[in-house]
């Protein structure tokens, strides 16, 4: 960036509102800096992975700690069936969408302590809070790091148009901790290969989609399958991570195949 721009952005700061249109052109030319540039983030997915137990998760273990000789991995969990069982109880309880934010994040922290423990012997350490802290630490000395997927929101969620269920879970948790820091790459560990045209489990027709925008998925009504639907718009707004892939972790060497960038999922980019 210019000096004088930097000027510009200074004055326009001090003075102005900060919403301002032209205080926000003229932060938009900052120049980009990434975090973590170096390190990939995986989610391993809570209801399609975890909750399968001991076949779905020890050959990804077993990945994990071969891959991490190449790669720097920030690995978050997701939170599945306890998460979405507690939800249905609170709901029914008319509880709000903060509280149920906050005990969904307890099951994704519950996969994150498990995940922790059979890292443990490798020096992978699960970590309470990923948003740093000691976070590059961790990287650099293990290349490897566990967290808890959920966005810690908790009673401060922005509440959903429709019901209480908490829009931004771990997908959304996992992809902003990878926006933020300006990673490499996000994966999605779950059980199908990918997107389809429609649910696999439930449509037999489905047709899988190696490659989709942003704007296409949501055109063939896609916007709420395979990820959380606020994840698309935080893709479409990205600066750093503009593509995510979503992987078959139930196929073994698929994570370190998409951890070397090869295209084994679906890849959903930003434009
Ligand atoms: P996670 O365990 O990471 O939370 P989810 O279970 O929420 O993952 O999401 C993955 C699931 O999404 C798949 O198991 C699949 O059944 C479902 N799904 C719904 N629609 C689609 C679609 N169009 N293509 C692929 N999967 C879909
Ligand atoms: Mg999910």
């Amino acid at each position: 960036m210019m000096a004088d721009t930097i000027t510009a952005l200074e004055t326009l700061l001090m003075q102005g509102s900060l919403s301002d249109p032209e205080l926000l052109a003229a932060a938009e030319q900052a120049p980009d800096y990434r975090i973590l540039p170096e390190a990939t983030v995986i989610k391993i997915g809570g209801q399609s992975v975890i909750d399968r137990g001991r076949t779905a998760v020890y050959p990804l273990v077993d990945e994990i700690v071969a891959a991490r000789s190449a790669h720097k991995m920030l690995i978050g969990t997701g939170a599945g069936t306890r998460a979405r069982h507690l939800y249905s109880i609170a709901a029914g309880l008319d509880l709000p969408a903060g509280v149920l934010s906050q005990l969904g994040a307890s099951v994704a922290d519950q996969n994150a302590a498990m995940l922790g423990q059979l890292l443990a012997k490798h020096g992978i350490s699960s970590v309470s809070n990923a948003g740093l802290s000691s976070v590059p630490l961790f990287l650099t000395q293990v290349n490897a790091v566990v967290f808890s997927g959920m966005p810690p929101y908790n009673l401060w969620i922005r509440p959903p148009a429709e019901g209480v269920i908490p829009p931004y879970r771990t997908d959304a948790g996992c992809y902003l901790l990878a926006e933020q820091f300006g990673c490499k790459a996000m994966i999605y560990v779950k059980d199908e290969n990918g997107l389809y045209t429609g649910n696999p489990k439930t449509d037999k027709k489905a047709t899988f989609i190696p490659r989709i925008t942003v704007d296409e998925m949501k055109a063939r009504g896609l916007q709420d399958s395979i990820l959380e639907f606020p994840v698309l718009d935080l893709l479409k707004a990205a600066r750093h991570v503009r593509e995510v892939q979503i992987v078959n972790g139930l196929v073994p060497g698929n994570l370190t195949r998409a951890l070397a960038g090869e295209h084994v999922g679906t890849i959903i980019t930003a434009a």
